[in-house]
């Protein structure tokens, strides 16, 4: 099969990444970081360093959320909305346009399939934008009927919650990083972002881009660095009134006690140990992929992965089965590759951790049914690559089955001819609620266990999961707020109640 790029195109990416150190993009200029200190960038597929980002720190951040506080007050604050969504949409376009330079980026620095990142995450971040663009035009607030006696009245203003500070992870950079600024710019905010360490560089080249489509200078600042130092600044800065977090639930937590300075507004979308639950009468032809999709894809680098599968115990062997061959044929390698369906984890960190899993599971007294460590051979040796991974004989309270892995690891359990309480229990016996998958041809079942599941995401055959439309986000200590849909892009508003006495 022939490379889906040009193989021009990705040398002139490597020999610009290779020759200077990317830098911050702050009011509209591409800096260095005050202190002059860059930091290394990775390709998962080869473990060689590619690349240099600044790494900025609390002095930048702190210039950057001056530049924006600066195009809040002034230029794209005093922008009409029909204004903001045509320069969005400019924006979309000119990512389509960058398509194949984004998706190659993105492939060398996170390891993400090519075909993934061009195909489903170029599209998806331009879509964002389109569809955020459209609620920019219809925020707004209500008139009112009094409750109080008297002549009256009363309306709302709902109104940009001012700069915000967002830090995104690493295992969908781009999209994240894009799915973040849509709502925030719909609002009118102005907006200081830190991309993970791991995968600072398609946002880069967003700030080019931001540059090309004529924002004001200010309206988006990127800051490349690390989580205790850039991403530490944006929390405490008192010049931020929101921070917007994708991650792990334990810096969410340290969000939430470090915000409290100025008691800025926190949304948090944390991790997920999400349930499949796969009924006898499920459509097997479609749930047996489906699952597998959903634990395999992006080598399970998912907050919304379907980590935890309870299968009927009629079709358990045939699902299992399924899976597990499923998970033999999965074309590993780097993302590069044409043929390749799953790359590697994003890190030596994230290798040893997805590894150590599978051991404790072993010693927790699961069984590898399929996978189960490192790939090794040609073209594995020096990357890291893990093995999609089925562990069986899973019970409760093992921490394979309670914690979040964060790699291409199912563990699999049954369940009998139980009520639908029941299910929902062992569903929902998890600290997480953020996705839920169910596969059944019986509404009664998919609706009534839909109910009792509590998670902010249910699929149901196979439904889409990530829609910018479909409001997104976590029950429990899967997080605060909802991302997308109208909620999303009202979560970056303010509402101001005002009366008028007209007597
Ligand atoms: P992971 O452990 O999978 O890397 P994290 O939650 O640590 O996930 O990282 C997600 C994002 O949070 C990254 O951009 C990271 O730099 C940032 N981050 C990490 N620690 C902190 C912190 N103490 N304060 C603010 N941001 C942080
Ligand atoms: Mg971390």
């Amino acid at each position: 099969m022939n490379a889906p790029f040009a193989a021009t195109t990705l040398e002139k990416i490597r020999a610009e990444l290779a020759a200077k150190p990317t830098e911050l993009f702050i009011d509209g200029k591409f800096v260095p970081a005050l202190s002059g200190k860059t930091f290394d960038v990775e390709d998962p597929s080869t473990a060689q360093i590619f690349a240099h980002s600044a790494a900025g720190d609390a002095a930048d951040i702190d210039l950057a959320v001056k530049a924006a506080r600066r195009a809040f007050e002034g230029p794209w604050g005093k922008m009409t909305p029909a204004q903001r969504a045509r320069l969005m949409i400019k924006l979309a376009d000119l990512i389509e346009r960058d398509g194949d330079i984004i998706a190659l980026t993105e492939s060398l620095d996170n390891g993400m399939p090519y075909m993934m990142a061009r195909m489903g995450m170029i599209p998806g971040a331009a879509e964002q934008l389109r569809y955020n663009a459209g609620w920019a035009t219809k925020l707004h607030g209500e008139t009112i009927t009094p409750s109080w006696p008297g002549e009256w009245q009363t309306l709302t203003f709902r109104e940009a919650i001012g700069v915000v500070g967002a830090i995104v992870p690493w295992n969908v950079p781009f999209m994240m990083t894009v799915a973040k600024l849509a709502p925030i710019l719909a609002a009118g905010c102005t907006v200081v972002l830190k991309p993970a360490e791991q995968t600072p560089l398609s946002a880069v080249h967003l700030g080019k881009l931001i540059a090309e489509a004529g924002f004001p200078d200010g309206t988006v600042n990127f800051v490349t660095g690390f989580g205790e130092t850039a991403g530490a600044a944006i929390v405490d800065h008192p010049g931020i009134d929101k921070v917007t977090f994708t991650g792990s639930t334990e810096v969410g937590k340290l969000i939430v006690r470090n915000s409290t300075g100025n008691l800025k507004r926190v949304s948090l979308e944390l991790g997920g140990k999400s349930p499949c639950v796969i009924f006898a009468d499920a459509d097997l032809e479609k749930a047996i992929p489906g699952a597998a999709a959903s634990i395999f894809g992006n080598a399970g680098q998912v907050c919304a992965a379907g980590s935890r599968l309870f299968v009927h115990e009629k079709v358990y062997d045939q699902v299992v089965e399924g899976i597990q061959n499923r998970a033999r044929t999965i074309k590993v390698g780097s993302g590069l590759l044409p043929t390749t369906e799953m790359g590697p984890v994003v890190s030596a960190e994230q290798l040893e951790r997805v590894l150590g899993y599978i051991e404790t599971g072993a010693g927790e007294g699961a069984t590898v049914g399929v996978g189960g460590g490192r790939l090794e051979g040609e073209g594995y040796n020096s990357g890291y690559f893990v093995k999609p991974t089925v562990l069986t004989g899973t019970v409760s309270g093992m921490r394979v089955v309670e914690e979040e892995i964060f790699g291409p690891v199912l563990c699999a359990m049954r369940f009998g001819d139980d009520d639908l309480d029941t299910i929902g229990a062992k569903a929902n016996a998890t600290q997480y609620g953020l996705s839920s998958n169910i596969w059944t041809r019986d509404l009664v079942n998919a609706l009534g266990l839909a109910k009792r599941i509590k998670a902010g995401l249910v699929r149901i055959n196979g439904g889409p999961g990530l829609d910018p439309a479909l409001p997104f986000g976590g029950f429990k200590q899967s997080g605060w707020g909802r991302e997308n849909g109208k909620s999303g892009a009202e979560s970056y508003t303010e509402l101001k109640s005002v009366t008028i006495a007209l007597a």
